[in-house]
């Protein structure tokens, strides 16, 4: 019997949590370790924050539903961990590419070991660094948003899974520089009044050796505001908060 233990019950942890309860939960032995009771929806923190919605609902408790998952929930946070990190920061910024952008999130020192979420090392900026007119240096890294953050937990799971079935490497990926990202913050919590900022980036690490002019797909890159981001926002908040709930078919969602 294997024995995971999954540090964080954010979007990436939670996700991880998910997968690898329902695929492996009953064969092995999952831990998740987190420092808070509950599960939390943080884009939706912002309506929170200015009234519009309760902390209850934004929230859960975990413990209930890693019961039904069959994972050991310890209440507790994690105070050190020992591995190399695995990025590389020593090539001129003109030298990276696109393909060198992490796949698997696996350490290459510690094949057990995977970062997952905002927890992962960037290997380096999406733009090129500068500075500004009085010298502070700006280095545009990665945008840490939740849709990348739950699509490494799922890959990451599955490559687990696959691995203590014998499989020599990870088996599964989700690149930042082969995926895209939304991102929407909306003014109101209410069906028909709000209107949100939506960004598209497609994709979100710049790959100029198949968008040369840009690095993106500019049909695919925009930002726009109005009334039907604020749907998408909506809608979002419902689905990902029944999705990460455990509610009957969760797992036929997209994450
Ligand atoms: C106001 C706001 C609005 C946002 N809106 C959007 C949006 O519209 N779309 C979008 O895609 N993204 C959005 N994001 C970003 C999104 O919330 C993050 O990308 C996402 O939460 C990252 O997930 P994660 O699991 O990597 O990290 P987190 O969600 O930060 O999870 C990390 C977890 O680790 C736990 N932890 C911390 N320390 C320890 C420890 N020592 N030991 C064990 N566990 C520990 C924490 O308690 C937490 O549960 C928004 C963020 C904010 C703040």
């Amino acid at each position: 019997m294997a024995r995971i233990v999954i540090l964080g019950a954010g979007i990436a942890g939670h996700t991880v949590a998910r997968y690898l309860g329902k695929w492996i939960g009953k064969q092995h032995q999952v831990i998740v370790v987190s420092p808070r009771p509950t599960w939390n929806w943080v884009p939706s923190n912002i309506w929170v924050g200015v009234g519009e919605m309760t902390e209850p609902q934004v929230s859960f408790e975990l413990a209930p539903l890693y019961q039904k998952l069959n994972i050991d929930f310890r209440l507790a946070g994690a105070l050190s961990i020992h591995p190399e990190g695995d990025a590389e920061h020593a090539k001129p910024f003109e030298d990276w590419r696109a393909r060198d952008w992490p796949r698997t999130y696996q350490n290459p020192t510690y094949p057990n070991l995977f970062a997952v979420g905002i927890a992962f090392a960037p290997p380096h900026a999406i733009s090129k660094p500068m500075k500004s007119r009085n010298g502070t240096p700006i280095n545009p890294t990665a945008p840490r948003t939740g849709m990348p953050s739950a699509a490494m937990g799922k890959a990451v799971a599955a490559s687990i899974r696959d691995m203590l079935k014998g499989a020599p490497a990870p088996t599964h990926t989700a690149s930042m520089a082969e995926a895209g990202a939304v991102c929407v913050a909306s003014t109101g919590a209410h069906l028909f009044k709000g209107s949100a900022a939506s960004i598209t980036v497609f994709r979100v690490v710049p790959d100029r050796d198949t968008y040369p002019q840009y690095g993106r797909d500019i049909d695919l890159t925009f930002f726009e505001v109005g009334l039907a981001g604020h749907w998408m926002k909506f809608l979002l908040h419902h689905v990902f908060i029944y999705q990460a709930n455990l509610r009957p078919g969760w797992s036929l969602l997209p994450d």
